[in-house]
């Protein structure tokens, strides 16, 4: 194997391949703008653009591209080479700074949601310089935001940009309240954990629900799946590893810090995790992951399943959102501190997510809300679709001492602090873990859990971002008009906390929140518990929704309409590709297979006995079932309509599946698919 740290970043325009091939002066002025956002110096950009081709050319790209994430949830590319001819039949290599900043794809084709329609059907890529332009299938490319001509985002950067600068505005303003210098901007900090499935590509190829759909649309569980719990952390298989081994090689030459693999809870299922790093570069890594997984996959004769669901009745895949602040400073502000003033801060902190979750978790929920993720949230391995914050029990103590008046000691610590300094010092490391919470403290981040393995990241990270941003606003507001009433600051952080913790701690559980217990407690409190997609994008449709984002300048009214109308037109849409998936799968493939099952046994009616007869009536009978359901969702209309006829279908057809004979079965069963 390579060594990593030779492989790493091999394929991309870091700053060291930005101090090898720019001068001294250009590399300070593009560093300037990656560090602090500032805009792009102009002069330079044509430097920039030939410095990065010779370099992309030294490494055999023959093309470059202007990277972006449209609403669709993938990435989106659209290659251009860069020759140009030199007038004597030749060609040269050219790369200009108009075309590194700006670029104008045939954005047609892109959900818009309507804002295309108001405005002009163009759309224009903009160059992102905090994310490192990277090489791939032999071709430069350059992350951009995706924008309309009034710049209205079409895309998921370019209000996660916006997010960032928001948090990054309310983190500076509250720092300040704390006397913390500023040496750097704040920033969020991600690092996504993500699940997947292997396939082999044979079985696949035999099942055209997992093509049509991603996930099995039919499948009678097998006798063992993950009750034993043997995959978990397992050895992993000889095939698999080398799969993984080149899929690491990839990312790291990406500049992706891939750092974890493990073998996951289902039998053919994984996971993949990185090192934290900056929001924005983390979820474009995330995004260069999913693709990776896939293409490396098809290289091992696997095919990599990103769906959340793609087999019934045993784990899904998610992406654990781990979440925190890099502050001005330079450290983490979910992370307890050293002495009290620290810790004020830390809790501080602590009480703006509790009140901004509490606030908003109609809109948290609504940022996970997919057909995909609707199989996974509240089945038996995944947080329910109740959002609630787990603490533990340590800082749960605390929370409750600061709503009584005043923290006085810290349960585990020991360390007491008295006086103006009310907050305890909290030993480091917090070691309490829940697995079942969809919104975890695991020690110095948060986790949110309910995000799908196929989404992007930046839509809950867009929605975290901005509400924290609002309760800091809030809660800086209320601690500066105590500052200019002259109030003790300690005294005006006590009541301000006190007063979140009292009016949000119903959303604290750090319970089970698989059980039915939970979910009747949770309906006690008054906290949402959405079960499906089109209610829960509802969220965004809200006043309260409309007023948070346009307060902040993350997303307009009308962008935040035309949001809510594509992922409710793609919720639509897939669940009506399932249904006709399904009864043509029925009808074509289940259907013959049954009924050649009864030829078969009728064949033989003569000679066998009462039993035989009973099984080939029981087949009939489903076979009948099958029919039935096939015509009631083919005639649906409306997708609760269409899921109510795949639910009677699935059911008839699985049945069929525990009766007909294996060779006359269509497709591979989840004993085979399941277990590489
Ligand atoms: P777990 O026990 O939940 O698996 P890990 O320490 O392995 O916890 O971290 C899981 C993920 O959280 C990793 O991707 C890791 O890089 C990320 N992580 C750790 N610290 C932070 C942080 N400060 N901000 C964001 N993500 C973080
Ligand atoms: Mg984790």
């Amino acid at each position: 194997m390579a060594n990593p740290a030779e492989l790493f970043g091999n394929n991309v325009f870091n700053m060291k391949a930005m101090r090898e091939h720019l001068s001294e002066a250009t590399v300070k002025s593009l560093n300037e703008t990656i560090k602090t956002g500032k805009s792009l110096d102009a002069n330079i950009a044509d430097e920039v653009a030939e410095a990065m081709k010779e370099w992309a050319v030294s490494k055999g790209a023959t093309h470059f591209t202007h990277w972006f994430q449209p609403l669709t949830g993938a990435t989106a590319e659209k290659h251009d080479s860069f020759i140009v001819p030199d007038g004597e039949g030749g060609v040269v290599c050219k790369f200009s700074g108009a075309e590194l900043i700006q670029g104008e794809p045939d954005a047609s084709s892109f959900p818009s949601g309507g804002l295309r329609a108001t405005f002009e059907a163009r759309g224009y890529t903009g160059w992102d310089p905090s994310s490192p332009a990277f090489i791939k299938d032999n071709t430069l490319c350059i992350p951009t935001v995706f924008c309309g001509y009034h710049g209205e985002a079409l895309d998921k950067k370019a209000p996660l940009l916006r997010s960032m600068n928001v948090l990054n505005e309310q983190i500076c303003r509250l720092g300040k309240l704390f006397g913390v210098e500023a040496k750097q901007m704040a920033f969020a900090t991600l690092g996504a954990e993500q699940e997947y499935f292997l396939i082999d590509t044979e079985l696949y190829a035999a099942r055209p629900d997992l093509q049509l759909t991603g996930r099995t649309l039919f499948g009678k569980e097998p006798a063992k799946h993950q009750q034993l719990d043997d995959h978990y952390f397992g050895a992993i298989k000889t095939r698999v590893i080398a799969f993984m081994e080149d899929l690491d090689a990839t990312l790291w030459s990406l500049g992706v810090p891939s750092k974890t693999r493990h073998n996951e809870v289902c039998p053919a299922q994984f996971e993949i995790a990185p090192v934290f790093e900056s929001l924005n570069l983390s979820v474009d890594h995330n995004m260069i992951t999913m693709e990776v997984l896939r293409k490396t996959a098809e290289r091992h004769d696997f095919v990599c399943l990103l769906h959340e669901k793609p087999y019934a009745g045993v784990n899904g895949s998610g992406k654990h959102n781990n979440w925190s602040v890099c502050g001005p400073d330079g450290k983490n502000w979910l992370s307890p501190g050293d002495n009290p003033h620290e810790n004020a801060k830390f809790m501080t902190m602590i009480c703006a997510l509790i009140k901004a979750v509490d606030t908003h978790a109609d809109i948290l929920r609504s940022s996970v809300a997919t057909a995909g993720n609707d199989h996974r949230l509240g089945a038996n391995e995944a947080p329910p679709a109740i959002i609630s914050v787990f603490l533990g029990d340590q800082l749960t103590d605390i929370i409750e001492q600061i709503e009584a008046g005043g923290a006085k000691s810290s349960k585990n610590g020991g360390h007491i602090h008295l006086g103006v300094d009310t907050l305890p010092t909290l030993p480091r490391g917090n070691t309490d873990r829940n697995r079942t919470s969809p919104f975890a403290f695991t020690g110095n981040k948060f986790e949110f859990r309910a995000v799908g393995s196929n989404q992007s990241c930046a839509g809950s990270n867009i929605v975290l971002n901005t509400i924290v941003a609002e309760a800091l606003d809030e809660i800086s507001t209320k601690l500066e008009e105590a500052n200019a009433a002259g109030k003790d600051f300690n005294a005006a952080l006590q009541d301000v906390l006190a007063d979140i913790i009292k009016t949000h701690k119903r959303v604290l559980f750090n319970g089970d929140n698989y059980t039915a217990e939970w979910e009747a407690e949770a309906e006690k409190r008054g906290l949402p518990n959405v079960k499906k997609t089109p209610e829960a994008l509802k969220a965004m449709t809200t006043e309260k929704a409309q007023k948070l984002f346009s307060k902040y300048g993350v997303l307009s009214e009308q962008e935040l309409a035309s949001r809510y109308e594509v992922y409710m037109e793609a919720y639509e849409m897939l669940i009506g590709i399932e249904a006709a998936a399904s009864v043509d799968i029925a009808k074509t493939m289940v259907v013959p297979g049954a009924v050649q099952a009864i030829k078969e046994l009728a064949d033989v009616s003569g000679v066998t006995g009462k039993a035989v007869k009973a099984l080939c009536a029981q087949i009939s009978d489903h076979l009948e079932k099958t029919l039935a359901a096939c015509d009631k969702t083919a005639a649906a209309k409306g997708w609760a309509d269409q899921i109510a006829g795949m639910d009677e279908l699935r059911a008839a057809v699985d049945t069929l599946e525990s009766l007909v004979p294996a060779d006359l079965w269509p497709m591979p069963r989840y004993e085979e698919m399941l277990f590489l």
